[in-house]
């Protein structure tokens, strides 16, 4: 049977070094450092970290001029650690991740912050504040085996020149593995999975124009904020 209407572009993700990973899903993890947990109102040891999803189109390559979101006038940065998949499965173990991981990149969760406030008082999905179009932006992936131990690294986001966001991945409430783990548990997890690993203290508003640079040891990510 034929296809009704070309079928969309596989969204993809450059690598540095070269190649492109075919992203399937995007999962991210919400709360998940004690500093932005208490930033947003809430007690960071209250609740178990909340994940959500965006859809894999809404990936933006590095060096990417994207236009201010619709529907929104306060769309904030979020600088991300985000973990590339190779493999995947089912309630995986804690320690049995590191060999399902391809490489890393440093993403920015963009949201529409309004949106989330409206969402979270009324108890309603956090689609629009989360799952808009082009609200992903994606630096290269590093290949795990070039990223090293990234444990010990610092996430800095930078807007304009000046630093935002500076915190050591060290302070995540739950750890790369954890996390891959805990979605395990509600997702079969597969190759070309992105994860978005939460937020530091320091998220804020972005502004047409605006230049934004978030740096996680070898992983980098630039975009501006088109007019
Ligand atoms: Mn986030």
């Amino acid at each position: 049977m034929a296809f009704v209407f070309d079928p969309p572009p596989q969204p993809a993700a450059r690598i540095a070094g070269g190649g492109l990973f075919p992203v399937r899903r995007i999962f991210c993890i919400g709360r998940n450092y004690a500093d932005h947990v208490r930033e947003m109102g809430g007690d960071p040891k209250a609740q178990p970290p909340v994940f959500f999803t965006k859809p894999a189109d809404a990936i933006v390559a590095d060096g990417s001029v994207i236009p201010y979101a619709q529907a929104t006038d306060d769309l904030h940065y979020e600088g991300e650690l985000v973990v590339a998949l190779k493999d995947g499965g089912k309630n995986i173990a804690p320690g049995k991740t590191d060999d399902l991981i391809f490489g890393y990149a440093a993403g920015c969760d963009l949201t529409r912050r309004d949106h989330q406030r409206r969402a979270k008082d009324a108890g309603a999905p956090w689609d629009t504040a989360k799952g808009f179009d082009q609200s992903a932006p994606l630096g290269d992936i590093i290949r795990a085996e070039e990223a090293g131990d990234l444990s010990a690294a610092q996430l800095k986001t930078a807007v304009n020149g000046e630093t935002r966001q500076s915190a050591p991945l060290s302070q995540m409430i739950w750890s790369v593995g954890d996390i891959i783990a805990a979605l395990s548990e509600q997702f079969e997890l597969k190759a070309g999975d992105l994860i978005f690993t939460g937020t530091p203290e320091g998220v804020g508003p972005l502004r047409r124009g605006d230049e934004v640079a978030i740096e996680i040891g070898p992983c980098s990510l630039h975009f501006r904020i088109g007019e």
